[in-house]
């Protein structure tokens, strides 16, 4: 018998919660092998493998939803099998293929139903796949042999008192998260260590997220944080083209949200300057969906872009919002099929 469960779901905070179960697929000889299922929440590694010096590894993030219905929903977990497959492959990975993963989602969520936060509760079951390179080498070099891993935690509800807040974000000038032709396309770890500084140092200065320029002129909006970034004027949504962003599977979501509410879409660079024409604008992930955004500061240029007048959502953001998370939470009809029902 296992021990009852005793988690306040609404107060959930985005963190780790032990579950019950992991699954894992290794990569040896050439080939995936069988896909495993255990309670270890440590991975046995060589001190010498690939990925703990050269930074090999990968990894995605999604969610499971409980529904208003009470059946289980994963969104579009096909284009995260596809993004983690070319993440793989930019750093000299073999891709996972997608039916492998795509079952492994669904074994490792209905293994942790009891972790699925109940519908009320606006939480959700956070699902992390990655993938490292485990052969034990001192040369730099792509590993011979991989693991894939799927864990999953359940995680609260991002916006707590409800969508209705704006926060304030900073441009850094000082950093770059990714080269115009480096990784920066992919969602791989070594990302992530390079982006902490600036992290680190915009909450401290109270903002949410740092803001990244594109590296090479320092003059077009790229990425906020984890996030991509859309903004809303003149019935448009305009959200940045370049080399160095995460392709967001919320972004492409949204996008087509959009399309679907007659707005016009444009991706193409977005210098700086436009920002004071923006009505509205938003960082999007898997996360929050959308987190609106209050004002861009750009501390060296001593200026400061206000886009939300009165501190709230515009109505764009808004509608935008909840048509996404209708769909995830079963609310709304999902007519682009981007749910994968995996408890009915
Ligand atoms: C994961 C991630 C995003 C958001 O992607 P989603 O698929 O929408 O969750 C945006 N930017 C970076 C750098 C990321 O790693």
């Amino acid at each position: 018998m296992k021990e009852a469960l005793n988690i306040d779901w609404a107060n959930l905070s985005f963190g780790y919660i032990p579950t019950d179960y992991n699954v894992r697929c290794y990569y040896k000889n050439g080939e995936w092998g069988e896909i495993e299922t255990t309670s270890s929440e440590l991975i046995p590694m060589h001190m010498a493998a690939t990925c703990l010096h050269y930074g090999q590894e990968a990894f995605e993030g999604m969610k499971a939803f409980r529904g208003k219905d009470g059946k289980v929903r994963v969104f579009r977990m096909d284009e995260n099998a596809k993004r983690i497959a070319q993440s793989a492959e930019g750093i000299m990975m073999p891709a996972i293929p997608q039916e492998k993963f795509e079952e492994m989602v669904k074994m490792v969520v209905r293994l942790n139903e009891r972790f699925i936060p109940p519908y009320e509760s606006g939480a959700s079951l956070y699902i992390r796949p990655l993938q490292v390179g485990i052969t034990a080498q001192v040369g730099v070099k792509p590993a011979k042999e991989y693991l894939f891993v799927i864990f999953v935690s359940p995680v609260g509800p991002y916006f707590k008192g409800g969508f209705t807040k704006t926060t304030p974000y900073v441009i850094t000038r000082k950093y770059d998260r990714a080269a115009p032709l480096g990784t920066g396309t992919f969602k791989v770890g070594g990302n992530y260590a390079a982006s902490l500084r600036a992290s680190c140092e915009a909450h401290a200065a109270g903002y949410s997220a740092e803001f990244y320029l594109d590296a090479k002129e320092k003059k077009y909006m790229d990425e906020c944080g984890a996030a991509n970034f859309f903004g809303i004027k003149n019935n448009t949504y305009i959200t940045p083209l370049s080399s160095s962003i995460l392709p967001s599977i919320t972004n492409k979501s949204l996008i087509q949200l959009a399309e679907d509410l007659g707005l016009k879409v444009e991706r193409r660079p977005v210098p700086e300057e436009e920002l004071a024409t923006l009505e509205e604008a938003g960082a999007c992930g898997t996360a929050a969906v959308i987190s609106p955004i209050e004002r861009i500061d750009d501390p060296e240029k001593n200026c400061s872009y206000v886009i939300s007048k009165d501190g709230k959502p515009g109505p764009v953001c808004t509608k935008l919002y909840n048509t996404l998370r209708g769909i995830q939470l079963g609310e709304l009809e999902d007519v682009h099929n981007w749910n994968t029902i995996v408890i009915e």
